[in-house]
């Protein structure tokens, strides 16, 4: 068989078997399907040698390229030794290397003592962190009106029992099903009763089984589902370009963070945790955060006792120019969800992350039931571990966060012309996660229609350009591996704003 005829065979099997995630297949089935069949660096190549730059980092993950020597090279050595044995009643090596890895980087970007003592006697239930002085915006967010969010009194935020535990799982999802799991049954340990919801953000992302979609915040993605979810309370999303209290920023003096708090008081005995994607609400639309909201969060957390969950699932391991997100406003939660870039992009792996407080609540006797019952087939898989220890040994060794900033700067560059736009309300980034909002009307605001596609118009144009985005609803989403040269970074915005002048302008 010839390889054109190959590849339409491919092509047919792919529409005669294959039923894609988040893809209507009807429109699928009428379009010819571009059939990756090769990587390299930041490109992806398809089955008739076409080159495509990997302009959203193969969903987020990819951090090194496609191809990296040294990730490639473990997982063939790994799997030399052995590819997978469970975590369940046993353990292996590339797990154990790996948490010891995870732990030091941990401490290192939250800066805390590596062995933080252990509270004789732990904390009292309802009181995992101590009693904080008086809520008050100015103290407490140390935010200067009009000013950066700087001077916040950080021994308010980082208070706590450190994150020193490390439990394992398959893909973002699962790390937050167990992060729910973990805070909820915390409060069972503790001997405090009711705690049975959570506090989660309109906007929100956390993934998409039952329980990640519980405290999902996105109607178009969640909302089919309501019937099956369990009850949680939606506190606003930070989203200052289309603020749902009708303020803007920062005259609002963050009139969300008051509706937090009102939230916090009106249902705190039944409050478990609170879970926040930080600094930047992703499939929410790339979301950026106010400076000093997620110190305000973190504080108001702390004065009424309530677990903070960071969702870290997308904004871990560098993409945001830090190694975690929190770190720009020198938050540590009491439980963090790792996953996507924790393997460089190659094997699906993720982690939550709990402090000594926690994981003690858990300790006891065989017959007091106080294990925590949760594991999945593949937790802590042996190559996936492998491939995360060589992806997080190469941060250093390629200095990957002190090379981001020039990135940056050209990203930023790019992003304030692209917002001259016509179509373009906002463009929004932290490091090299990037969103551009399209509207209608720019002077309005009026959102494009969702069933226009308008981002997906752009994905194309940039897709007949040789470069590969993936836009939710009204945002063109930016997200290049982090090690994009910075040539292929200026290729990638320049297709990007050639394709939003050329979707624009066909309405
Ligand atoms: N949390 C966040 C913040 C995410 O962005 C995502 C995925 N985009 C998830 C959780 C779910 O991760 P996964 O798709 O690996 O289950």
């Amino acid at each position: 068989m010839g390889i054109l005829e190959e590849n339409e065979r491919l092509e047919g099997l792919d529409k005669k078997y294959i039923w894609h995630p988040f893809t209507q297949m009807k429109e699928w089935i009428e379009d010819k399907p571009i059939i990756i069949a090769e990587g390299r660096d930041c490109f992806l190549k398809d089955i008739y040698g076409r080159w495509y730059l990997d302009g959203v980092s193969s969903l987020w993950v990819n951090v090194y390229g496609h191809r990296k020597k040294e990730i490639d090279d473990a997982i063939k050595e790994q799997i030399d030794n052995i590819a997978h044995s469970t975590l369940l009643g046993l353990s292996n090596v590339p797990a154990i290397r790996l948490a010891e890895k995870l732990i030091q980087i941990v401490q290192k970007a939250f800066q805390l003592p590596l062995h933080p003592p252990l509270t004789k006697g732990g904390t009292k239930g309802g009181e995992i962190n101590p009693p904080l002085p008086p809520f008050s915006k100015g103290g407490i967010y140390g935010f200067e009106k009009g000013g950066s969010g700087g001077g916040i009194n950080s021994s308010l935020v980082t208070r706590h029992s450190s994150l020193a535990k490390v439990f394992y799982s398959d893909d973002g999802s699962t790390s937050v099903e167990v992060a729910l799991k973990m805070a909820f049954q915390y409060w069972k340990h503790k001997g405090v009763s009711g705690k049975n919801t959570f506090v989660c953000l309109n906007n929100a992302y956390h993934g998409d089984t039952i329980g990640a979609v519980s405290v999902g915040g996105i109607d178009i993605f969640h909302k089919a589902f309501e019937p099956l979810l369990f009850k949680t309370c939606r506190a606003p999303s930070p989203y200052c370009y289309r603020c749902e209290l009708g303020n803007s920023y920062p005259d609002c003096e963050f009139a969300c963070l008051d509706k937090l708090e009102e939230i916090f008081r009106a249902h705190l005995n039944e409050i478990a945790a609170m879970i926040i994607e930080p600094m930047i609400q992703a499939a929410g639309g790339m979301i950026t955060s106010p400076p000093g909201y997620l110190r305000g969060v973190r504080a108001l957390c702390n004065q009424y006792g309530i677990l903070m969950i960071a969702d870290e699932v997308a904004t871990g391991f560098g993409r945001t120019g830090r190694m975690f997100a929190c770190e720009y406003e020198g938050v540590m939660p009491d439980i963090l969800c790792l996953s996507k870039g924790i393997t460089g992009g190659y094997l699906p792996l993720a982690v939550t992350l709990a402090t000594d407080e926690i994981y003690s609540a858990f300790l006891g006797e065989f017959r007091d039931l106080k294990t925590f019952f949760h594991g999945h087939s593949y937790t802590g898989n042996p190559l996936a571990c492998a491939a995360a220890v060589a992806c997080l040994d190469l941060f250093e060794k390629e200095n990957v966060l002190e090379n981001l900033k020039g990135k940056t700067e050209i990203l930023d560059k790019w992003l304030k012309q692209i917002l001259s736009l016509k179509h373009v309300g906002d463009v929004r980034n932290i490091g090299l996660m990037a969103g551009v909002e399209l509207v209608k009307d720019k002077e309005t605001k009026e959102p494009y229609d969702w069933a226009e596609k308008i981002g997906w118009r752009v994905a194309y144009h940039a897709r007949d350009k040789g470069v590969i985005i993936r836009p939710l609803g009204n945002i063109a989403v930016i997200m290049p591996p982090l090690s994009i040269s910075g040539q292929n970074l200026n290729q990638l915005l320049k297709v990007i704003k050639e394709a939003i002048v050329s979707a624009t302008k066909e309405n």
